[in-house]
Order: C-alpha cells, then sequence, then structure tokens
C-alpha cells in the first residue's frame, strides 16, 4: 500500500495527501507483520474519508526502539536546552503556516468547525509549543547547602527518557501539542499514538516534526487500535512514562499495566462530570453565557464539560430561560462555514451512546426543555439538550455522557450547592458564578476539582497547570507543573573535604 492517502476538502474541491504510513525514525513506513487498517470517517456526512495503517505491539517495539536509541545518541543529554527551543519554535512557526489546512482536515476526521479548529485548538497548541520551547532551556536543578566548608548537593532534572503518549479524538492537535511541547522541551523523545478515530492530524504533523529539524526517532507516531498499539506501549519494559488521556476505564488499565510491566512514571488525564454553581448575585447574563459554553464548546466532548449546573433557588426560573434561549442561539451544522460553532460527535458509537443517555434521562423521570429528539438528516449531530427535575441518581447525573447533555438542578444554600458540586467520583473541573468575593473565595476552596472557574468557565492558559483529583487523574499538564512530569530529579552529593574516619 502507498503511504500516503487523498482526501478532498469540500469546501473548495482541493485534494490533500496524507502520510497514512506508521511514523518511525522520521519515516512513514508500513507495518512490519500486519495489513490491518483503520479507516476514518467525516461525522458530518457519515462518508468514509481515508485509511491509513494500523500499528501492531511489533510496530510499537519498533518505534519504542527508535525513540531509545534517539534519546541515547541525538536527544536527552546530547542536545542542548538552547537546540530544543529552536526546534520547537520552528514547529510552532510551521503549525502556523500550515494552521488552515491542518484545521480543514482536523474538521473532516472529528467534526468540530474549521474556525474553532483554527482559531482555537491549533491557536493554542502553537502558543503551547513556543510557552514550552522558552522552558527548554530552563529546566533547572537546585544547589543545596550540605555543609559550608566540605559537602555541597545538587540536583539535576534529567528528561525521564523514552515517553508514551496515548491521546484521544475529542482535541486531536491540542492533545498533542500538550503531550509533545514539554516532553520535547525536556529532552524526552516519544512514541505517540493518537486515537484510531482521528489519527489524520497526528501523521500530518509528523511530516512537520521533519521538516523542523528534529533528528529520527524523537517523535514517532503509531496509530492503533487502543487495544494493541495503547496497551502495548502502557505495558512496555522500556517505556520509561506514558502520559494518557482519554477515559477513567481505560486509565485504570494504563495503570495497572505500568504497575506490572516495569512501574514507569504515569500522567492520566481522566474524565469528568463538572458541575457549574449560579448564585443569585451573578452576573445572569454572562453566567448563560459561560455554562452554555461550558456544555455546548466541542458538542460537549470535553473532559471538563460543565455538564451539571445548579442554580440557586431565588434566581432559577429566570436563569433557565435565559440559558436555553443562549442555547439555542449556537450555530450547529457545515464545519466549513466561518459563523459555525458547533459541529457532530466524532462516531457513531459516540452517537449512540449520547442518544442512549438522552432516552435514559427521560426514562428516569427529568424533563427534557431543549432538544432530546433526533435530528433527521445525515451526520452525527445532536441538538443542544438541557434536562431539568433531575434527581442525584439518576445516570444523567452522574455519568460522563460527553454529548450537549446538560443536567440542571437547584439548591437553596451554598453549603447545598458544595454538597451536590461533590458528589461525584469525579474532580476535574468546577464553576461558580457570584458577585460576592467572600463566597467566591469560600466556595472555590470547597470545590473538589483540579481547576475551578470563577465567573468564566473552560478557559485554560498554556501557564496554567490542569489535570485532576478523585477519578478524574493522576499530575498535571501545562504550565511548570508539566515539566514535573517529564523529568527525573537525581541528587548529586558532592564531598570536597570531609575525611571519613573509619571504622565507625
Ligand atoms: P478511550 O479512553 O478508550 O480512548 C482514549 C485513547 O486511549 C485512545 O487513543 C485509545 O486508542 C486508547 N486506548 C483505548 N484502550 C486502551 C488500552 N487498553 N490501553 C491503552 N490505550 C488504550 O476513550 P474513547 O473510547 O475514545 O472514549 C470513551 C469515553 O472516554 C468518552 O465517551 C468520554 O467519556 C471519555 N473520554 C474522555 C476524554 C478526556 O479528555 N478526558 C477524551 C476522550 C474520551
Amino acid at each position: 500500500m502507498a503511504q500516503t492517502a487523498r482526501i478532498v476538502i469540500p469546501a473548495t474541491n482541493r485534494e490533500v495527501t496524507i502520510p497514512s504510513g506508521l511514523f518511525i525514525n522520521n519515516q512513514f513506513v508500513p507495518s512490519a507483520d500486519s495489513q490491518e487498517l483503520i479507516h476514518t470517517i467525516n461525522p458530518a456526512t457519515e462518508e468514509p474519508l481515508c485509511s491509513v495503517v494500523a500499528g501492531s505491539a511489533k510496530d510499537i517495539d519498533i518505534a519504542v526502539a527508535a525513540a531509545r536509541q534517539a534519546f541515547k545518541t541525538t536527544w536527552g543529554k546530547n542536545v542542548t536546552g538552547f537546540e530544543r527551543s529552536r526546534l520547537l519554535n520552528k514547529l510552532a512557526d510551521l503549525m502556523e503556516r500550515d494552521a488552515q489546512a491542518l484545521a480543514e482536515v482536523e474538521s473532516l476526521n472529528n467534526g468540530k468547525p474549521v474556525r474553532i479548529a483554527r482559531d482555537f485548538d491549533i491557536g493554542d497548541s502553537i502558543q503551547c509549543l513556543r510557552y514550552y520551547a522558552g522552558w527548554a532551556d530552563k529546566i533547572l536543578g537546585q544547589t543545596i547547602e550540605v555543609d559550608n566548608k566540605t559537602k555541597l548537593a545538587f540536583t539535576r532534572h534529567d528528561p525521564i527518557g523514552v515517553c508514551g503518549q496515548i491521546i484521544p479524538w475529542n482535541y486531536p492537535i491540542n492533545m498533542w501539542a500538550w503531550k509533545v511541547a514539554p516532553a520535547l522541551a525536556c529532552g524526552c523523545t516519544i512514541v505517540m499514538k493518537p486515537s484510531e478515530l482521528t489519527p489524520l492530524t497526528a501523521l500530518m504533523l509528523s511530516q512537520l516534526i521533519v521538516e523542523a529539524g528534529f533528528p529520527p526517532g524523537v517523535v514517532n507516531t503509531v496509530p492503533s487500535l487502543g487495544s494493541v498499539g495503547g496497551a502495548a506501549l502502557a505495558s512496555h519494559k522500556d517505556v520509561d512514562k506514558v502520559a494518557f488521556t482519554g477515559s477513567t476505564i481505560t486509565g485504570r488499565k494504563i495503570m495497572e499495566a505500568a504497575a506490572k510491566s516495569n512501574l514507569k512514571k504515569v500522567s492520566l488525564e481522566l474524565g469528568g462530570k463538572s458541575p457549574h454553581l449560579v448564585f443569585e448575585s451573578a452576573d445572569l447574563d454572562q453566567a448563560a453565557n459561560w455554562a452554555a459554553l461550558g456544555i455546548l464548546y466541542n458538542t460537549g466532548q470535553d473532559c471538563t464539560a460543565g455538564s451539571r449546573l445548579y442554580v440557586q433557588n431565588s434566581i432559577y426560573d429566570k436563569f433557565v430561560s435565559l440559558l436555553v434561549e443562549k442555547s439555542k442561539q449556537l450555530v450547529v451544522g457545515d464545519g466549513f462555514d466561518e459563523k459555525t460553532a458547533g459541529g457532530p460527535l466524532v462516531s457513531k458509537t459516540q452517537y449512540d451512546k449520547v442518544m442512549g443517555y438522552i432516552e435514559s434521562g427521560k426514562s428516569q423521570g427529568a424533563k427534557a426543555i431543549l432538544g432530546g429528539e433526533k435530528r433527521p438528516g445525515k451526520g452525527y449531530f445532536v441538538d443542544p439538550t438541557i434536562f431539568t427535575d433531575i434527581t442525584q441518581s439518576m445516570k444523567i447525573v452522574q455519568e460522563e455522557i460527553f454529548g450537549p447533555v446538560l443536567s440542571v438542578g437547584r439548591f437553596s444554600t451554598e453549603e447545598e450547592a458544595i454538597t451536590l458540586a461533590n458528589d461525584t467520583t469525579y474532580g476535574l473541573g468546577a464553576g461558580l458564578h457570584s458577585n460576592d468575593a467572600n463566597q467566591c473565595m469560600r466556595v472555590s476552596s470547597m470545590l473538589e476539582a483540579g481547576t475551578v472557574w470563577i465567573n468564566q468557565y473552560n478557559l485554560l492558559n498554556n501557564n496554567v497547570p490542569f489535570g485532576g483529583k478523585k477519578q478524574s487523574g493522576i499530575g498535571r499538564e501545562l504550565g511548570s507543573y508539566a515539566l514535573d512530569e517529564y523529568t527525573s530529579v537525581k541528587a548529586v552529593h558532592w564531598n570536597f573535604g570531609e575525611k571519613l574516619d573509619w571504622p565507625l
């Protein structure tokens, strides 16, 4: 099979060539032992897009060996921070140059509108690469005074080694950048496994790795099924760290595989069922905008989706009707129209899952005050859906739906709001809207979440850490905190004067 695939961009009828092999040692190659292919689908039309090679466990072995070789010879301790920074900046420039082309393929493969992919996902990814380019020559240890005259200790923050990175389909480019940028800044080498649903842009980005000038083997990309390539990476004895974003159930498997193989370091960014609280003093119009963004952005396929909204009784009716109006304003449809803000869900599986939750909400007695019905026509589109009259035990309130489906409940006191917000096994994001500063401080300190947004929602910054508590994950991405995930601290004790009297 040729190691390229072609897809046609519908808006312009332009044909785009996408590398379709496995990317190992800066080359696109066939699988060593498998004929399996990954068939991608356009979720807006349900039409096939193109097929790429599906990597096997043996291919993961080969990619890990390439990454190890690069770590020992051209990367790791063989490259200066200045050079890592230069290459990351070059990669960012190339991503900026190709932003439109990447956005178009991201839209076709994932469903998100081109404008959103380009201006948000890719814009943020470029900034992420530049942010970590800034860190690459500032990975510093400490000098620690032990004894003024005879001894000194210092620490080195060594690159941890070969990193397996397993990413999901909801932000294919963005998750790629969040993983690749800090790992490269620290001097690690990478075997990246994109989601089998959305492998195309990771392959396009692999071409940019070559063009930027990274040595062979520093970044390798192996599209593969999770149960094949993902599992092989997590259980590989020569992988030093695995970084994962995806479901809690898979995160558990990855941690188990890591424990059973070589106790590799693990970071997990998992699911959520994030609460969003609206107190009576809030700016209701603004709170409704943020609440709509919280559940509808990326068609709700967001680990921090604000999927449980609790509104104070005194403003409940007014707020809910405002939110319904705002939700109706979302422009859902053609991803190539610059006005579109909402796309389809990523796949038939995801569509069936979300529609199943909508049915379960209805059958358990919740009231759909917006949406909740199947849309006619092609594509995995689901209308914004808002449920009221919920109880805490309902499936739609407890489980991560990963679709544009919001459960709205009510509370009377601050204490009750905090109890409801924390009533979940997850702890990823939480939002609160209030114009009472003391209340903002009190409530934000009590919310069990890795990120709390006050009077906003869902906005992240590359210099601010992100990650979960409880069953939403382990470790932190972004900010200086992510550097800890890709470095290993070595303490060096240096004696320049003390004599040891022996025997003791
Ligand atoms: P998933 O966890 O199965 O997949 C995420 C990544 O893990 C993919 O690259 C997949 O190939 C890989 N994977 C799957 N099984 C694996 C295994 N045994 N070992 C190693 N890697 C494996 O998620 P999904 O099936 O794509 O989506 C299911 C649900 O996960 C969604 O409905 C949503 O609730 C959640 N999800 C969360 C996030 C997030 O950002 N937190 C992202 C995507 C999906």
